[in-house]
């Protein structure tokens, strides 16, 4: 180095020491002190208990006299709160917005990747600050592999967001997906990656290359003649896709609304099935009896109603109906409901919604609390490092006015957000 600009100097001390000082932030401990904890597993909020904090993990947790405090901690009241895990969701799409906002098609097909993976960041942020810490985005719908991009961008402190597991592109079969409608002889780049038969082994494994946390699969959408959906793909497709991933240890996440389309990827052993909104008790037992847990996405489905013209407060149109059929029908089967809501076709920020629905729609406020946090986090493996507060997992912890476990409105008034130890938001 010949010269270096005095300005080019200074500046290179104050980023060295403000990392310096953040670092030695995260160093001092932190006491957090709600007026109760939910800990995310029991059917009660704890009265009177405090939280340690120490680096990026929960140190400990219990009733403020049986939790030794350090010297140095730096303890922040939270009057008011309870304080529980980060929330998950398990079915979210940072590339989308809403689509009275813009028209899906529009939104794949018209807006440049820039601009797509631009609004990301933004709803990466919304979504953290409104206190869900860990999102499992299913595809990108188009834009490629950015939300690998994202979830390192978010990983290495470039943006805000949540802790991330990415599907990238998902896979459909051919002819199955969208955007369509456009004469034969066109053909228009889809918002997931076509394949069939042995092929699909191929864009698996390309997947799983890219950085594919999950393996996303449509196992039925609306195609050929007449309405609604239809099984996409064999069962020995399905069980193809579950067996190359499983291969690599990852696992498969389906999208599917027909009763055939649930039944083969249940059958085909994928871990999660998005949406069911023809789930009937019958399928719903055999996702039980497997081991399948269910994401019913209410609140996209509110969104779609809203977007086609629906009001809250008139009656519902039978698409709103269908899915308080299948929650109930799922909760009758005892299969494993997870919240998943599939924002970004209603507004990030938003995530709260579905876990509002699903109390309206028949859940306990404690179940829809712990679908969102210690179920969520064992569908997704995550169990040992979120979901709960408990020693030793990462310090992802959200406080919010009132008790959630009482009235799960109250998961819209955040005071504060802390990710692995560091705070986000607060008071
Ligand atoms: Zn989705």
């Amino acid at each position: 180095m010949k010269y270096v600009h005095p300005v080019i100097i200074s500046t290179l001390f104050w980023l060295a020491s403000s990392a310096w000082a953040a670092a030695a932030e995260q160093d001092t401990p932190i006491v957090l002190k709600p007026d109760r904890v939910f800990d995310g597993t029991t059917g009660t909020s704890h009265e009177g208990w405090v939280v340690l904090v120490k680096g990026e993990k929960i140190a400990a947790a219990g009733p403020a006299d049986s939790v030794e405090v350090p010297k140095d901690a730096k303890v922040i009241a939270l009057p008011g709160t309870t304080l529980l895990p980060g929330l998950i969701d398990a079915h979210s799409h940072l590339l989308l917005h809403p689509y009275d906002e813009a028209p899906w098609d529009d939104q794949v097909l018209k807006e440049p990747l820039a601009e797509r993976i631009c609004r990301a960041t933004v709803h990466a942020k919304a979504d953290l600050l409104s206190g869900f810490t860990t999102l499992r985005d299913l595809g990108t719908e188009g834009a490629g592999y950015a939300d690998v991009g994202i979830k390192r961008a978010i990983e290495k402190g470039i943006v805000p967001g949540p802790r991330l597991l990415v599907a990238t592109r998902a896979i459909v079969a051919t002819g199955s997906y969208a955007p369509r409608g456009f004469a034969p002889e066109v053909r228009v780049p889809q918002g997931a990656e076509e394949a069939d038969g042995q092929t699909l082994r191929r864009v698996v494994r390309d997947q799983i290359r890219g950085g594919a946390d999950w393996i996303k699969v449509y196992a039925d959408f609306p195609h050929g003649p007449g309405k609604g959906a239809k099984p996409a793909f064999t069962l020995d497709e399905l069980k193809l896709i579950v067996g190359t991933a499983k291969d690599a240890g990852v696992p498969v996440v389906a999208h599917a609304t027909s009763k055939e389309g649930m039944r083969r990827a249940a059958l085909a052993g994928v871990e999660t099935i998005e949406h069911g909104d023809d789930g009937d008790v019958e399928v719903f037992r055999l996702m039980a009896e497997r081991g399948v847990g269910y994401c019913p996405t209410l609140a996209a489905a509110e969104a779609y109603a809203r977007y086609a013209g629906w009001r809250r407060g008139t009656p519902e149109p039978a698409g709103l109906r269908s899915k308080r059929e299948s929650l109930k029908a799922a909760l009758e089967a005892g299969v494993t409901v997870v919240n998943g809501s599939d924002i970004g076709v209603f507004a990030h920020g938003d995530g709260a919604r579905e876990l509002e629905l699903l109390v309206e729609y028949g859940m306990t406020p404690v179940q829809a609390v712990k679908a969102a946090t210690s179920v969520a986090a064992k569908a997704l493996h995550l169990e040992e490092k979120v979901g709960a507060v408990k020693p030793g997992l990462l310090a992802d912890l959200i406080a919010v006015e009132g008790d959630p476990t009482k009235d799960v409105k109250v998961l819209r008034k955040v005071q504060l957000v802390m990710k692995g130890g560091a705070i986000y938001k607060q008071p």
